[in-house]
């Protein structure tokens, strides 16, 4: 077995932490039951899983399934496909009411968006009240819940207020910290190095070179690092349970699409992780632990709704369009055309998506408003991604698709007839309505409307179902996805999740070969009844 620096640092860390333990009389963790490890590799659909596995970008995932008997298991999601709505099925057994990473509280007349500050926590207190979560006593990195986790880091639920323990918890291992700090220094140095190499040759892709530069140094290099460490740490001292987020691939796919060979690029990276947990936990079979390698929602190629229709933004679009007989006035239409003169610029400045992308973080992450939702007459649009949600405001229930048709006729159908929209969804006595390039279909178990085709259909009408049962989701949800013009999204991105194309629902789960997973799994409520096993009865 080969020694890395790594590895060393770890053993000096495991001596300090059993003189720690015998200064303080402490005894080794027990062994009496098995424990968890679940490894999420944020938005990687099957089909590209399949590909990076066949093209050799993750080879020792490959070695994995082929040498030491873990088995690839299909999985398919349910709707939306989101993280967090992954997560809190997952985390909670609880069916969740998250809409979309981006949507309206009806309860608190006001917005959920995931990345805003105390929003996962919120969500998280209401949604998950009472329940046992699949990580109590554990350790939660980069996800967006805790899931009962004692130890949070990078968790969307703590970033803001982070558990004096947690973080305490998670830095005092000192030999650790000052490894992976002097580690990804040197990473850091490296990838500056090559970017100024690539900057001397190539002068014009510079520009975007170097605000990638820093999402990379950032995601790939500091944050993944410091996981990998830190989930190395927690199997050394037996931890009962551990939940890791790789997010580099999502956020690669986001931003150059799910095949790019940047997202591409970024699985070979996660895959050296998994292979640096797995020689840890070969170190300590006392602990006996089970590896899970798992999903929680695929990406499809889009093109951005501003792309599409040269600067609109879909949100108010719909406005101007429909719910709005008063003209724009004179300030909405100077903002208008300074909103395109500003994109055209940029597009001759830059590769035009790439810069909307880091626009869109830009605008997104840094101002506090919310640039994605737009309000009017009491009707409020948000775009969250290939999905758009419309409320009426000032209602304490949803609308079905009667009370719509009497306040705004025809909205439905002319909605889905429309550029960039590939179906509308509404409610209706019986399940959900779907409306289709003008078209009204009932979606039920007999009848799968425009999805009947698809060999996946009767999931994605139970997708469609509980997404609509959702009180949060919007009184009309509006999927970019299958659109005449193919998938597009609401927001500035090249690859997209949210929808149910099959990309998006289907993922994968990996599991040892001496654990059995309930099967098929479609719904990650099945995943919360197979983890909460790990977890010593109270
Ligand atoms: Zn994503």
């Amino acid at each position: 077995m080969t020694v890395s620096p790594d590895d060393l640092v770890l053993s000096v860390q495991r001596a300090l932490d059993r003189l720690v333990r015998r200064l303080r009389r402490g005894s080794a963790p027990e062994r009496t039951h098995r424990r968890l490890l679940i490894v999420q590799i944020d938005g990687l659909s099957r089909v590209v899983l399949e590909r990076a596995l066949a093209s050799g970008r993750m080879p020792f995932l490959k070695r994995l399934l082929r040498r030491h008997g873990y088995r690839l298991e299909p999985m398919t999601v349910g709707l939306p496909t989101s993280t967090p709505a992954f997560q809190m099925a997952a985390m909670y057994g609880v069916r969740p009411d998250i809409p979309g990473f981006h949507y309206f509280d009806r309860d608190r007349q006001a917005d959920i968006h995931f990345p805003r500050p105390g929003h996962a926590a919120l969500v998280e207190a209401r949604q998950a009240a009472g329940r046992r979560g699949i990580l109590q006593g554990g350790s939660a990195y980069g996800c967006v819940f805790t899931g009962g986790a004692d130890n949070n880091l990078f968790s969307f639920a703590r970033l803001t207020r982070p558990s004096g323990e947690g973080v305490l918890a998670a830095l005092s291992p000192f030999v650790v910290v000052s490894w992976v700090c002097a580690k990804n220094l040197l990473r850091t140095f490296l990838e500056l190095g090559r970017a100024v190499a690539r900057l001397v040759t190539h002068a014009a892709e510079a520009r975007q070179g170097w605000r990638w530069l820093t999402i990379k140094i950032g995601f790939s290099v500091w944050v993944r690092g410091f996981f990998t460490l830190a989930v190395s740490r927690d199997l050394y001292a037996g931890v009962p349970a551990v939940y890791v987020n790789y997010l580099d691939y999502d956020v690669a796919a986001h931003a150059f699409g799910p095949q790019s060979r940047r997202a591409l690029l970024s699985l070979r990276r996660v895959d050296r992780a998994i292979r640096q947990l797995w020689r840890v936990l070969r170190r300590v079979p006392e602990h006996q632990y089970d590896l899970y390698i798992l999903a929680d929602h695929g990406q499809t190629p889009c093109k951005p709704y501003l792309v599409l229709t040269k600067g609109h933004r879909f949100e108010r679009w719909i406005f101007d369009q429909f719910l709005d007989p008063t003209p724009a006035n004179a300030s909405d239409a100077n903002q208008r055309s300074s909103l395109v003169r500003g994109i055209h610029a940029r597009q001759r400045e830059a590769p035009a998506l790439f810069q909307r992308f880091l626009n869109y973080l830009e605008e997104d992450f840094m101002r506090r408003d919310e640039p994605e939702a737009y309000q009017k007459n009491g009707v409020r649009v948000i775009a969250a991604g290939p999905n758009a949600f419309l409320y009426v405001l000032n209602v304490t229930a949803p609308l079905d698709a009667d009370a719509l048709e009497h306040r705004f006729p025809g909205l439905a159908e002319k909605l889905s007839q429309s550029a960039g929209v590939g179906f509308v969804l509404a409610r209706c006595k019986n399940g959900p309505l779907c409306f289709r390039r003008g078209e009204r279909y009932p979606l039920n178990g007999s009848e799968a409307g425009p999805f009947a085709g698809r060999p996946d259909a009767s999931l994605v009408v139970q997708g469609i179902t509980d997404l609509m049962t959702m009180p949060s989701a919007g009184d009309l949800v509006i999927y970019g996805i299958d659109a005449p013009e193919g998938h597009v999204s609401f927001i500035p991105e090249v690859g997209a999740h949210a929808g149910p194309s099959p990309e998006e629902l289907h993922t994968f789960i990996v599991r040892p070969s001496n654990v059995t997973l309930p099967s098929p799994i479609t719904h990650p409520l099945q995943l919360y009844d197979h983890f909460i096993l790990y977890q010593e009865p109270s």
